[in-house]
């Protein structure tokens, strides 16, 4: 089979879907790779890096010309891959629900696209997980992008002028980014607590030395749920935790939010009103911003300031540490595809708990239950 690697189009992505490294995986169970001139560039891989890994190295149709699967960080532009022949993969993160008009363009132009963040939580997709690799990272910068606005310190520190205390660090959401910001702030000497709706999270928020602040009073979600994620929750809880919420946010230096619902608006966590309780210099990262935000007032791309509190909006954490997150987001794909490998075929062959949940069009058609509801 023929894999080919785009260069990213879409403005501010500085990751990219294959290294160098897998690459050479990819070469070795036997594909032939090529890679789009300056996809690297921006993740800080050379094409000349691609190419002593074996690829080829070459304009986008000519990459895309014959290609088997091609491989992406976000959607490319349906039109940008019009070259592509039917019935070509389409593997990347393809933001489904928010991209909706461009997989029906896929399925228009034949495409099979294959949308990586629906990959099911099951303990063999782990290593093709995504949402957990960049996520990960994504928790670690929001806690230095916090560090970088605040203008007071992180640890306790006593020196001969006096002492500085310790920033108290509130982290809402405790998923995947949450734990990595609790675990971040806390090696940066900060004072961690932490919320979430899943009650399974306490334990791992006492495990990272961190302070749980849980609403006690209505049932939240017990155990794991569907898939390990979070549902809209009853009025009675929001209207709980809000206050829970409101006490213990007027106390804290610095609050990352980072709480995702699949397929809904993320959940407002953080009022006005709350902002305005926060002393002067506090900074608040919303993770969620792109989704809807957990924050009133944050702005998408932008760092803004109420009631003198900073309210940071960056747009595509993970692309802010491309180079890292790309080597995982390569990984990933490497993982997914090549645990599918049909030796004889020379070519992946998806199973159907995995392929089904993946698989956003076929044979024309937008396939995915997902996004036929
Ligand atoms: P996510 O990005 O969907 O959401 C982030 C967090 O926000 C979640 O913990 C969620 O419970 C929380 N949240 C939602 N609404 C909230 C509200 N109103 N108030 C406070 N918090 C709220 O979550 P995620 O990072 O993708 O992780 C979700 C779960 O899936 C975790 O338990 C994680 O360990 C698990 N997981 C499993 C696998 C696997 O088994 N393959 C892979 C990745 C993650």
């Amino acid at each position: 089979v023929k894999i080919a690697v785009l260069r990213e189009q879409a403005e501010g992505e500085r990751r990219v879907s294959a290294t160098p490294e897998t690459v050479k995986k990819f070469i070795g169970l036997g594909a032939e790779l090529a890679v789009e001139a300056g996809a690297g560039a921006t993740a800080s891989i050379a094409d000349q890096a691609y190419a002593d890994a074996g690829a080829t190295v070459a304009d986008r149709a000519s990459v895309l010309a014959d290609a088997d699967i091609i491989l992406g960080v976000q959607g490319p532009e349906p039109a940008s891959i019009a070259s592509a022949k039917s019935g070509a993969w389409l593997a990347a993160g393809l933001n489904p629900f928010g991209e909706r008009a461009r997989v029906d363009a896929y399925a228009a132009a034949g495409i099979e696209a294959l949308a990586m963040e629906f990959m099911p939580r099951i303990t063999r997709a782990q290593s093709m997980d995504i949402l957990s690799s960049q996520s990960n990272l994504s928790g670690y910068k929001a806690v230095l992008d916090a560090a970088g606005e605040y203008g007071r310190a992180f640890p306790m520190m006593m020196t001969a002028a006096g002492t500085v205390s310790a920033a108290r660090v509130f982290i809402m959401g405790v998923g995947v980014a949450g734990l990595q910001a609790i675990a971040t702030a806390r090696r940066l000497g900060a004072q961690v607590s932490a919320t979430d709706v899943r009650s399974a999270t306490k334990e791992q928020i006492l495990s990272l030395g961190a302070k749980p602040i849980f609403v006690e009073s209505v049932k939240g979600i017990e155990g794991e749920g569907s898939g390990g994620y979070a549902t809209e929750m009853s009025e009675e809880y929001q209207k709980a935790q809000a206050e829970l919420v409101s006490s213990h946010i007027a106390k804290q230096d610095i609050v990352i939010t980072t709480a995702l619902i699949p397929g809904r608006p993320a959940p407002r966590l953080i009022s006005d009103a709350q902002i305005a309780s926060m002393r002067s210099g506090s900074v608040i990262v919303d993770l969620a911003v792109e989704s809807g935000g957990n924050v009133e007032g944050a702005v998408a791309g932008e760092v803004i300031e109420r009631h003198g509190v900073k309210i940071v909006g960056h747009r595509n954490v993970p692309s802010r540490l491309a180079a890292d997150t790309s080597a995982l987001f390569a990984r990933n794909l490497f993982n997914f595809l090549s645990a599918f490998w049909d030796k004889d075929k020379g070519a992946p062959v998806l199973d159907a708990e995995i392929g089904d949940a993946i698989r956003l069009t076929q044979g024309g058609k937008v396939v995915n239950p997902r996004l036929l509801t």
